[in-house]
């Protein structure tokens, strides 16, 4: 029997192992501690005072996208960690840093020792263009650019290769703002970041000039915030150009977006860059837009990249599509991000939409063939996709955790066999796991702030997952007095 009949068996087991509505504590397990997993943490330390919850993560470090994601010149948007910082301090939430789901933990681990497991492990992926030349060398993915340059550990020998003069992003969200906002700054301004080390000492050395941001349909359509596009237009070290032929909103565009303020508020902005001189500064950013890659061109690596211009039309339900032209227009580029987006990857034992790339799923409660699975959550990206900011996580985690609730009130949830720590922890042992718990962690905040007062910075960052574990282990045996 596989694992995901096994999984189902679950589903369709009788109601003779099912536990009394009151388990005392009730024991769940969050695996993945970005922002998802410490809402669906903090709503369920709220939503009941008998639980226990153990928040599982395979790096040590918690806080996923605010620290691999957000883009190292927003240290404002990182400051919600401080409320995470407290869900971490609540004596029944135990945190498992350097655990790894499908690794040191299956999904049966979890039923022999929990009640309930709730999924946020975001989407870990990146969507792909599926053009000729998406994979020559210079052509790379914006999510492994970010990674690399907020220091993500599986990320830190990606090879970047900054001799390009012409960079192109491809996709209008606000990834491919915030690639573009790091190849348009200068070193002293990166300097000033918590950008991994690695990252500011080789960006140092870019040559790039021109980043050349590009989207498939209109302006109208775009992405991102406004707040992020603005930004564009205030960089110190470039210069933005847009041209007014580019902005083109038919009547359908202008009917989808007549309820969206922030499409409308683009446009105000992009209309804005229309008429700004530029100011000699040394880089540029360009904004295109009706343009799909059809193919990435060159000898052995990226020299240029050929688009089809779109037209756009109404798609009924006020979707707005690009239709190609036939048109061709050729850009030279050294240096290609394909930032069209994160995808979910499915986890062993666990159901999966190979379509949706998400955890299939009704208000967060996993379905597995249209049933819900008992005991089986899921919150965040992996439930919803790809979209929304921090703060949107946690109605959506708030959703998943109010059902945990109920099913668990209601007597839905399963007794587990072994429902102690102790179990676990010598499960954990059995299997290999080091696990970093949070007063390591905060040993390592420690040490990384420390080190980024010391330089005028927010934090340095400790990159590889060995040190990250030495320097918050020394850390915390001298808090500890040791
Ligand atoms: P996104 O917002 O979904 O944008 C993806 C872009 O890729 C869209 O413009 C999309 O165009 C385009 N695209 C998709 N497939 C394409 C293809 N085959 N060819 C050309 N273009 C294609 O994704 P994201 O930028 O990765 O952001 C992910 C989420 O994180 C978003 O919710 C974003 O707001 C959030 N985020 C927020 C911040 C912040 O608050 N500062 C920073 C970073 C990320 P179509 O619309 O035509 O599909």
């Amino acid at each position: 029997m596989s694992e995901a009949e096994r999984t189902a068996a679950g589903t369709a087991a009788g109601h003779d192992d099912l536990g009394a509505a009151n388990h005392s504590p009730l024991r769940v397990a969050v695996i993945g501690a970005g922002p998802a997993g410490f809402y669906a943490a903090e709503a369920l330390l709220k939503g009941r005072e008998d639980v226990s919850v153990d928040l599982i993560d395979r790096l040590p470090t918690p806080y996923g996208l605010v620290r691999f994601g957000v883009a190292p010149d927003h240290q404002k948007l990182k400051s919600v960690t401080r409320l995470y910082e407290r869900t971490l301090g609540d004596a029944r939430l135990r945190y498992l840093g350097n655990v790894e789901f499908g690794r040191h933990l299956t999904a049966d681990d979890l039923r022999r020792h929990y009640h309930a497991a709730v999924y946020a492990v975001g989407s870990p992926a990146d969507r792909r263009l599926g053009i000729p030349g998406e994979d020559l060398p210079g052509s790379l993915s914006a999510t492994e650019f970010v990674a690399w340059y907020n220091g993500h550990p599986d990320y830190q020998d990606l090879q970047v290769p900054l001799g390009a003069t012409t960079a192109v992003v491809i996709g209008v969200g606000n990834v491919a703002i915030d690639v573009t906002r790091v190849l348009a700054k200068s070193n002293e301004e990166l300097a000033q970041t918590d950008m991994a080390d690695h990252a500011v000492e080789h960006l140092k050395g870019s040559s790039v000039e021109e980043v050349i941001i590009v989207g498939r349909r209109g302006p109208a359509e775009a992405k991102f915030t406004t707040k992020e596009l603005r930004e564009l237009g205030e960089l110190l070290n470039a210069d933005i150009f847009v041209d007014q032929a580019d902005l083109v909103v038919p009547d359908a565009s202008r009917a989808a977006i007549a309820n969206d303020v922030n499409a409308q508020k683009n446009l105000e902005v992009l209309e804005g860059f229309v008429n700004q001189a530029p100011t000699g500064k040394p880089r540029r950013v360009r904004i295109r837009f009706l343009l799909s890659p059809v193919e990435i061109q060159g000898d052995g690596r990226v020299e240029r990249v050929v688009f089809e211009r779109n037209r756009l039309e109404e798609r009924g339900a006020g979707r707005v599509a690009a239709l190609p032209t036939g048109e061709l227009e050729t850009v030279e580029a050294q240096l290609v991000f394909r930032s069209v987006g994160y995808r979910g990857a499915p986890l062993p034992g666990v159901p999966f939409d190979d379509v949706a790339c998400v955890i299939p799923n009704e208000g967060g409660r996993v379905l597995h063939e249209g049933q819900p699975l008992r005991g089986a959550y899921v919150a965040g990206w992996i439930k919803r996709g790809p979209s929304g900011v921090i703060g949107t996580n946690k109605a959506d985690a708030m959703e998943s955790v109010a059902a945990l609730l109920e099913d668990a009130a209601a007597g839905r949830l399963a007794e587990p066999p072994e429902p102690s720590t102790a179990a676990l922890d010598g499960l954990l042992a059995e299997r290999g796991a080091d696990p970093f718990d949070a007063s390591e962690w905060l040993g390592l905040d420690a040490v990384e702030l420390a080190a980024g007062a010391a330089q005028g910075r927010p934090r340095v960052k400790v990159v590889g997952v060995d040190a990250m574990l030495r320097a918050g282990r020394a850390r915390a045996s001298e808090e500890r007095g040791e």
